[in-house]
């Protein structure tokens, strides 16, 4: 068993036992035992500033946001509108309007195919996504397809889940105009080559959507820096609550959307005539929003930001060097997805057991994992296999974590294997 005193100094220096503590959920135990949660990539776990800012908001601070004239409602629309800014400077966006709140990345993928897409997209008109991509940004591109006649295409990856360049670069054309891809992929753990992928797009005449669902809690992000002309994330993953997020889109490219939801707050005056929309990001606001929610992704934020960050990344490199290593030593085990460049995640099949057969035995132990396609069906096809268990790591995982994987997975061996 490779010693725990040997975690490097960097990430040694990243003290998980405060972070831990500032988690309640993982004072819970889970079937008598101390819970292992290793399924932050399907959602993270919410820090007690989150939890207290929406309790917070709905006890002493909650109206509806944008219309009412008395004072609550007035701080309710400050603290909402608040938000913005702070997700402008979490992914450093020029100007707080590029920041359209949405429900999550799906929100937010399904806004550019609706809007930008069904205005500016035609029959023969391309999207290039990759073979590894969540089904959020594969269906809304599919429902293009079927609605307008483009063409979807898909850049393959290699045996150890890292996309094929030379492809991708082939695949690119004229024709194509937007490519759509994820940050990180969150069945594989692969981190994009954005670097490569983006100046390759722009140089065809290609826009970028960026699905940064699962890039944003471990990379850091500066739209400007990368290029990206859309960029999604959910909140939900970042630490937030659920059913919040954001999309940017670039200040000049939102301008002239159209918007795709139509209702309140989203107009400046409507006859029944003509309507004249709002300025965005308002544009694509319609209804009332996640107000509470909103807030907490705010709460989210700053306690992100006032994270170590240097030593958050040498943390979550560690456990994917040591989870990996210890997996490695499990009789049977394949791993799905060997990039060398990867993100918190670790997707694996057992040779003697179905992933879901090992999903609840861990469970009995107490180990959360995910079990299933998660969403990514085309990655299974590709490998072969009709699902993956998967660990995934936060802020807050520990080596102690990955242990208690290791010691379950025994369990299962000694049933299955
Ligand atoms: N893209 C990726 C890479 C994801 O991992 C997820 C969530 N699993 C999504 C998109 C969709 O995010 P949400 O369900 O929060 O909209």
């Amino acid at each position: 068993m490779p010693d725990t005193a040997s975690r490097p100094n960097d990430a040694a220096r990243f003290d998980v036992a405060a972070v831990r503590d500032q988690f309640p959920i993982l004072k819970e135990p889970s079937h008598g035992k101390p819970l292992a949660f290793l399924d932050s990539a399907a959602s993270a776990q919410k820090p007690q500033a989150v939890i207290d800012a929406v309790n917070e908001t709905y006890a002493h601070r909650y109206a509806n946001v944008h219309r009412g004239v008395y004072e609550l409602s007035e701080r309710t629309s400050a603290a909402y509108e608040a938000v913005r800014g702070k997700t402008k400077s979490l992914i450093n966006a020029a100007d707080d309007d590029e920041i359209v709140f949405t429900s999550g990345t799906t929100d937010g993928i399904n806004l550019v195919a609706q809007s930008w897409g069904r205005a500016n997209l035609g029959p023969g008109d391309e999207v290039l996504i990759t073979e590894m991509e969540h089904h959020s940004n594969i269906v809304p591109w599919q429902m293009l397809r079927d609605e307008k006649g483009i063409v979807l295409k898909v850049a393959p990856f290699d045996e150890d889940g890292v996309l094929i360049m030379e492809e991708f670069e082939r695949l690119l054309s004229e024709r194509t105009r937007l490519v759509a891809v994820a940050q990180v992929s969150n069945a594989l753990g692969t981190i994009l080559p954005l670097d490569k992928i983006i100046p390759m797009a722009h140089a065809a005449g290609a826009l970028v959507l960026v699905d940064g669902a699962q890039g944003i809690p471990h990379l850091p992000t500066d739209v400007r820096a990368m290029g990206a002309d859309f960029y999604a994330f959910s909140g939900h993953k970042l630490y937030g609550p659920t059913g919040t997020g954001a999309l940017y889109g670039r200040g000049e490219l939102l301008a002239e959307l159209p918007p795709w939801k139509g209702g309140g707050d989203m107009i400046l005056s409507v006859t029944f005539e003509k309507t004249e929309y709002a300025a965005p990001p308002h544009k694509f606001e319609a209804g009332t929003p996640n107000i509470a929610g909103t807030i907490g992704l705010g709460a989210a934020i700053d306690w992100f930001a006032a994270l170590d960050h240097e030593g958050l990344a040498a943390h979550e490199a560690d456990l994917l060097a040591y989870g990996t290593e210890r997996l490695l030593e499990v009789p049977g085990v394949r791993l799905i997805g060997t990039a060398p460049d990867k993100a918190a995640v670790i997707s694996f099949v057992l040779d003697y057991a179905h992933p879901h057969d090992v999903g609840t035995i861990l469970d009995q132990q107490g180990v959360a994992v995910r079990t299933g396609h998660h969403c990514a069906q085309p990655v299974m096809d590709h490998f072969d296999v009709a699902a993956t268990v998967r660990a995934s790591f936060g802020a807050y995982s520990s080596r102690d974590d990955i242990d208690a994987l290791i010691a379950a997975l025994d369990e299962v061996r000694e049933l299955f294997g």
